[in-house]
């Protein structure tokens, strides 16, 4: 580490973009000597900063590593989220958050994963690599057993005559589009969130889906589903994806191959907390932005890309913002949201805050996983501000462009918000290879390129000092 030195804002502004712009352009660039005890230049905070990042100084990996080293996989209700919790709060203070705190809520029915297995048991007998789907009621004891029938799509699947899966299990093996932004996921998850009730509709007695996946990994993909109140609720699992093309496979031989599913989950409501720490602004009347990610994971992993990444960024960003010899205006208050995945987390939020809502000036959740940023959305009135073209210039450096549309969805945590009034802008990071690894066992850090990392907290710290700083409204 550098030796520490103060830096005036421009120098810091400076530093981090040119940090990131060596990060997102040569992870290799060459090391420099450190900086002589002369006071720096722009040009020499920026070398020292760059430094510092490259070196590790940006903690986002350190909290990372411990994150899912030293409480793994976070389930919402389960021992390693309570851990989680008291984590963060101690990774808060000891980086030096102010107003570090807890904001307890219950979360309703969370779900547990019990014993499960799968197999098919005619015309051939395999067993097959399966992951219940969150919020799935659990087979009747001993399992269901059942034909497949085998749809390509859920389009599909909708169109199959009621009462013609009567006694069946319904699978889809609907495939996903790899796109950067994460689109083919918006497309893909209706499969795995509604699918089950479709199922139920024509009579299924279970239902499985492709996991929703652009890997070829044999580890299923996790993930909640919903169920349509007016309909049955049957039990519902992921199929790795060799497993539904076999399945496919062996349905188009033209004998129905038949399938055994047992679940054992179980629900029950639990206690939960977003965890807060702040970043005081220079003057508490310009108000609040709400920043963060979510504690919470799925269980086969380690939580390293969801959402382990968006907290150790935000919290290693804000961070930085902290260590500024001079706050910007409005404080920067981080959130590590404590059930996204099974939602109530954002929910529990927004109602603790309502009366509060005014303050918050602009809010986003970072939770698209490690790849490096490459767009901001802005909220109306900082895409009309002056503040957009400052952005524009600030973080081109970092390869990150500043879109013509505006935010749309600040992330799952945030809608409360939004649904109060708050603005939301939107970091979007490359996703291209997100969802190959997303919800499944191999959520865990040895896929979290440091660089890449490092590259989100400088473009994060860049665009909260700004819009820190800025004399925009924003709302
Ligand atoms: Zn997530």
């Amino acid at each position: 580490m550098p030796t520490p030195f103060l830096l005036s804002r421009a120098a810091v502004l400076a530093g981090l973009i040119a940090a990131g712009s060596a990060l997102a352009a040569a992870p290799s660039s060459p090391a420099r000597a450190p900086a002589a005890a002369t006071p720096p230049s722009p040009e020499g905070a920026a070398a020292q900063l760059r430094e510092r990042v490259l070196g590790g100084g940006s903690r986002a990996w350190e909290i990372l590593e411990s994150l899912t080293t030293d409480i793994g996989a976070r389930p919402v209700g389960s021992a390693a989220m309570d851990r989680a919790h008291n984590w963060a709060l101690d990774r808060l203070t000891a980086l030096g958050f102010q107003n570090v705190h807890a904001e307890a809520f219950t979360k309703e029915d969370a779900w547990f994963r019990g014993n499960e297995s799968a197999a098919i048991v005619a015309p051939v007998e395999r067993p097959l690599s399966i992951l219940g789907l969150g919020g799935s009621v659990p087979t009747p004891a001993g399992g269901v057993e059942g034909e497949v029938v085998v749809f390509a799509t859920l389009e599909a699947l909708a169109a199959a005559p009621a009462e013609s899966l009567a006694g069946r299990i319904a699978v889809v093996n609907q495939p996903m589009t790899r796109t950067q932004d994460g689109e083919g996921y918006a497309a893909a998850v209706r499969v795995r969130a509604g699918g089950a009730s479709i199922a139920a509709g024509r009579g299924a007695i279970a239902f499985l889906t492709r996991s929703i996946t652009t890997g070829t990994q044999r580890a299923p993909h996790t993930g909640a589903l919903r169920y349509d109140a007016a309909l049955p609720r049957i039990p519902a699992a992921a199929l790795g994806v060799a497993d539904a093309d076999l399945l496919s496979r062996l349905a188009a031989r033209g004998a129905a191959p038949r399938v055994r599913l047992v679940l054992e989950s179980t629900t029950r409501s639990v206690p939960a907390w977003n965890v807060v720490g702040e970043i005081p602004g220079r003057e508490p009347a310009a108000g609040t932005i709400v920043i963060g990610g979510h504690l919470d994971s799925w269980d086969p992993g380690q939580g390293a890309v969801d959402d382990g990444a968006g907290v150790a960024i935000t919290m290693a960003a804000a961070r930085l913002i902290g260590e500024l010899p001079v706050h910007p205006r409005r404080t920067i208050r981080f959130v590590a949201w404590g059930s996204e995945e099974t939602g109530g987390a954002g929910d529990a939020y927004a109602k603790a805050h309502a009366e509060e809502a005014a303050q918050l000036v602009v809010a986003a959740e970072c939770d698209s996983g490690a790849g490096q940023a490459y767009r901001l959305s802005l909220p109306k009135l900082a895409a009309e501000d002056p503040l957009r073209r400052q952005l524009a210039v600030a973080l081109a450096p970092l390869r990150v462009f500043v879109d013509a549309r505006l935010a749309a969805h600040g992330g799952s945590d945030v809608e409360g918000l939004q649904a109060a009034g708050v603005p939301v802008f939107e970091l979007t990071q490359d996703s291209s290879g997100y969802f190959d690894i997303h919800h499944s066992a191999d959520d865990t850090l040895d896929k979290v390129s440091r660089t890449d990392l490092d590259q989100n907290v400088a473009v994060w710290a860049v665009t909260l000092e700004l819009l820190g700083e800025s004399s925009s409204a924003l709302r």
